[in-house]
């Protein structure tokens, strides 16, 4: 599930969710409960294609980066 960073204009917080992607633009609420934030652009790469799959891999599929 992609992540999507928000600032909120209310205080200046930024922070982090994970939402679909079809809800990427739904409201987001401050940490600290303000409405007013606005979604940053990502650097995070979400694209059509499929990510390659780890081939002879054993344990973990990636490592920690996406588990958990
Ligand atoms: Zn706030």
């Amino acid at each position: 599930m992609p992540r999507y960073d928000f600032r909120c204009r209310s205080c200046g917080a930024t922070f982090e969710l994970s939402r679909p992607m079809d809800r990427a633009n739904d409201p987001a609420v401050c940490p600290e409960g303000h409405p007013d934030t606005v979604k940053l652009l990502s650097t995070v790469a979400v694209t059509g294609a499929a990510a390659p799959a780890p081939s002879g891999g054993g344990g973990g599929c990636c490592g920690g980066g996406c588990c958990g």
